[in-house]
């Protein structure tokens, strides 16, 4: 996630406010989930209470959406494959559209809705470890749909996109929405005939017929639902492969104007900056490159994987290689790499702006990561309420807030000073490449560089990301 500077300090806002309304628990308390073993109805995770749901591992989506522009409505069936992780009466899925139907293995289910969750009683329980297939058919007005604040559904005046986070799948499939539950997916998305959709990972091809076109996509690396979106609209779409061999998608839609130019000179730059994160931070994680620049109406920029999707406030003073670095970046460290909780929010935002300040010299002879963390750490003085947010633990309000992205930067420099360039590195990659999950946390994170290092590092990371203050100038705190 990136924002503009400056010129969407108010949708930070905005955000900021809507995450702190999504934590109160939904007025249904399960009319199911008092007799039997129901599944939670959250995963666990104390920012977003509601986020997510327990009792099983979800395998593979199967998403097959409808969209019109004309009256903006979706529809859509979803195909959730999981294994059960305990013997299961009932269970959940977030979606805040409407169902029609539900079967479980092809058997009709009764089910409920509530605010964001969907409580679902199969026919006959599940066992724990079995393998089963929820079939959900689903419609509305995403737009139109707000829970508890949010609305992260974005109308893009030719189109939309689906494109959130914290959160965004339940606005068009039903999911298990929360980024520790990483699955496969393919993605089949309908528009009129002309209308473009585009979504993540490898593109299939798209057959027209009855004046509908339809797309289709697939992500055959796991991916937090979070990070899987869809553009429905206008696009002029690139593709083709890069000199290394790697498949690359480009969309731009055809009403950018004048931030049409400096959009597709930035996007092109995805290439390149693949290759420079690479020096870094070892192999790229996936296959599929791309980037998609909607019309105007989306406020920020997202790491949606193998394509992020970027505001066009980006571009409009010319090409922007920063925002493409720190997306790209991401599809490392909060892609490949996903928080296990949201708490751990830091590692996503710390390295992709690290990894700008490490393009940083290159691109212009502009200041190194140590020249940076000192014009910070000298510019902003002790009492300034920049040093208040604890960042390792900065509450659901604040996961954007600016202190995440620029101390979590000051903290990766920090720590390349206190362990050495080498051992730096090596932690950077181990992070990515050895995470059989693909999920961490910060205590994950600093037991990876103790054991690389040798060092003990708790009380680095307790003055870095734990404490309200500014960290003492000691080179023990890397300073
Ligand atoms: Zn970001």
């Amino acid at each position: 996630m990136n924002l503009p500077r400056l010129r969407a300090i108010r949708s930070v806002i905005a955000i900021g406010l809507c995450l702190s309304l999504s934590s109160p628990a939904d007025a249904s308390a399960s009319a199911y989930g008092m007799l039997g073993s129901p599944g939670d109805g959250g995963i666990g995770d104390p920012y977003f209470p509601k986020h997510g749901n327990g009792g099983y591992d979800v395998l593979s989506y199967d998403i097959a959406a409808r969209f019109n522009p004309a009256n903006e409505r979706l529809t859509g069936t979803t195909t959730v494959r999981f294994r059960a992780t305990q013997r299961l009466t009932v269970f959940n899925l977030d979606l805040v559209l409407r169902a029609s139907a539900v079967s479980v293995d092809g058997r009709s289910a009764r089910f409920i809705q509530g605010g964001h969750e969907m409580h679902i009683r199969p026919a006959t329980a599940i066992a724990k470890g079995a393998i089963v297939k929820v079939r959900v058919r689903y419609g509305g007005v995403p737009e139109d749909v707000s829970h508890l604040g949010v609305r992260p559904w974005v109308t893009t005046g030719d189109g939309a996109v689906a494109v959130g986070q914290p959160e965004i799948a339940a606005w068009w499939f039903p999911s298990n929405d929360h980024p520790s539950d990483k699955a496969r997916f393919n993605i089949v998305l309908s528009v009129p005939a002309g209308k473009q959709a585009i979504s993540n990972g490898a593109y299939l091809g798209r057959t027209t017929a009855n004046g509908w076109s339809t797309f289709r996509w697939r992500l055959s690396e796991p991916a937090a639902p979070y990070l899987v979106f869809a553009a429905f609209g206008d696009y002029e779409i690139e593709r083709g492969e890069t000199a290394s061999g790697r498949p690359y998608l480009y969309a731009f839609s055809e009403h950018l104007g004048p931030v049409s130019r400096p959009a597709r000179r930035s996007l092109r730059f995805t290439a390149e900056a693949t290759e420079f994160l690479e020096r870094q931070f070892g192999p790229y994680p996936f296959r599929w490159i791309g980037g998609v620049a909607p019309a105007e109406g989306l406020g920020f920029a997202l790491e949606n994987q193998t394509r992020p999707v970027y505001s066009p406030l980006f571009f409009t003073t010319g090409p922007h290689r920063g925002v493409v670095i720190h997306e790209m970046a991401h599809q490392w460290f909060g892609d490949a790499i996903a928080v296990r909780r949201w708490q751990y929010i830091w590692l996503n935002e710390g390295f992709a702006t690290y990894a700008e300040w490490l393009y940083t010299p290159v691109q212009y002879g502009g200041p190194t990561p140590q020249q940076q963390l000192m014009e910070l750490y000298d510019g902003i003085g002790a009492r300034d309420p920049f040093w208040d947010l604890r960042i390792g633990d900065p509450g659901p309000d604040n996961l954007f807030d600016r202190a995440v992205y620029d101390r979590g930067a000051m903290t990766l420099q920090a720590l390349r000073n206190r362990v050495g360039t080498g051992d730096f590195f090596t932690i950077a990659r181990a992070w990515v490449h050895d995470n059989a999950d693909g999920l961490g946390s910060t205590r994950e994170f600093r037991r990876l560089s103790e054991r690389i290092s040798g060092e003990d590092l708790e009380a680095f990371f307790d003055a870095w990301l734990f404490t309200a203050s500014k960290p003492a100038r000691t080179t023990d705190n890397g300073l």
